[in-house]
């Protein structure tokens, strides 16, 4: 048996990252820049009103006070938007409003709060210090300045900087994309009715979300029966739209039934290896089709598949996008409960984790067809290959669940 280090190295070795392209932005949510982003032009572009108000010389408005006013003549408005040319006369005033850009000779906003809002005159109470309420040229970022280094998964507010900064296009390495294939004769589709000996297709579903929660593109297949001609079938016909491929089911230890050993056995570089771990022993691994496409051969019991999915495709999913980001990183609770393990396996049982108070309790149910308690843990708790048993009180590494 390999341990969970050595399988996890194999895989990641491996992996070669995708190629990056030039994203429209809209396409580029999650993809992860290979170069630096530099800004081109200054941003803002031009010295604009961070307030409705009036654009004013301080000089003028110097002597104010509530007890004895400026007044001064308002010799125009200027609205956002608004690309004419103003230059303001000494002694006169511009309505403004927020983000229009300030005319020439104002070196101050009055917010409209501190006036008496006139339109053809306006009284100020105060006096205003040069550049109050004016967001300067450049003052987020200037010409050369990095706005985001290479290395970055792009998010939503980066992706609003990119369009601030005007670009329309980034180069990144795009979301990989992701197809799940479930295998198996009992399996219905959801909505589907079930007769004896049936039930329904939960994996797919739930690895292709876990997926788009990890930032790929991903889509569920439809389900493939247990034939090696039908897992073929849909390999080949998923290759052409995916980067990384998933099957589940198929993989036990044995037996004329285990499809995708079968066939995959012959197809590419996949191989199959017992993991020393609980759940998910039985994994398969390699390249498949002209572009050596990665394919995961996960187990079908939906727990081991999930925890599988977590431990391995996730990291191999970064890697293909070559992003050594934040990585989730065990943390270490006490455990609220006795725990059982098999000698030479690592365990991942769930838990409930209570952060403050580093206590994981682990779930009654940790049989690997238990999807339900999987979906009331929020943990898994992780026994070392050589611990069979662990009292409550004493202290495990813990894994928090996405
Ligand atoms: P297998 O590895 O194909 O023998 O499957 C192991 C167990 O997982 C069996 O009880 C299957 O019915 C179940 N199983 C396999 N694939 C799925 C799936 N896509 N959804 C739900 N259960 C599955
Ligand atoms: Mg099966």
């Amino acid at each position: 048996m390999d341990s969970v280090e050595t399988y996890l190295a194999d895989i990641l070795a491996a992996i070669r990252p995708l190629p990056p392209r030039e994203l429209a932005l809209g396409d580029a949510l999650g993809a992860v820049l290979t170069d630096d982003v530099t800004a081109r032009q200054p941003q803002p572009p031009f010295d604009n009103s961070s307030m409705d108000g009036y654009a004013v010389r301080t000089a003028d408005v110097a002597t104010a006070s509530e007890a004895h006013p400026v007044l001064l003549r308002v010799a125009g408005e200027i609205a956002a938007g608004d690309t004419g040319r103003y230059d303001l006369v000494p002694g006169t005033v511009f309505a403004i409003m927020t983000g229009a850009p300030m005319p020439a000779g104002a070196d101050a906003v009055v917010p409209v709060g501190q006036t008496d809002g006139g339109s053809e005159r306006v009284a100020i109470a105060q006096p205003v210090g040069a550049g109050s309420f004016v967001r300067a040229a450049g003052s987020d970022a200037r010409p050369g300045d990095l706005l985001l280094p290479a290395g970055t998964r792009l998010g939503a507010v980066h992706l609003g900087l990119l369009a601030a900064a005007g670009h329309a296009t980034v180069v990144a390495r795009p979301r990989p994309r992701i197809t799940v294939i479930s295998t198996g004769n009992e399996l219905v589709d959801h909505g589907g009715d079930l007769i004896p000996g049936q039930i329904w297709e939960s994996n797919a579903t739930m690895l292709a979300a876990a997926a788009r929660e990890a930032g790929c593109a991903a889509r569920r297949y439809p389900i493939v029966r247990d034939t090696t001609d039908a897992l073929l079938a849909a390999v080949t016909d998923a290759l052409d739209s995916a980067d990384v491929l998933v099957t589940t089911g198929g993989v036990s230890m044995g037996g004329e039934h285990d499809v995708v050993k079968a066939a995959l056995g012959t197809l590419g570089t996949v191989t199959f290896r017992k993991v020393a771990m609980q759940p998910g022993m039985p994994q398969g691994f390699g390249t498949v089709g002209p572009a050596e496409t990665p394919i995961f051969t996960l187990p079908g019991n939906p727990v081991s598949a999930y925890v599988s999915f977590c431990l391995f495709v996730r990291p191999a999913l970064d890697a293909l996008q070559d992003y050594f980001g934040e990585r989730p990183k065990p943390q270490q609770a006490v455990l609220a409960g006795p725990v059982r393990s098999p000698a030479g396996r690592r365990s991942y049982l769930r838990g409930i984790l209570d952060v403050p108070a580093g206590l994981v309790t682990p779930v009654t149910g940790q049989a690997s067809h238990q999807l339900a308690s999987l979906a009331r843990a929020n943990a898994l708790a992780i026994v070392p290959e050589q611990v069979t048993s662990l009292e409550a009180g004493e202290t495990v590494d813990v894994l928090e669940l996405p």
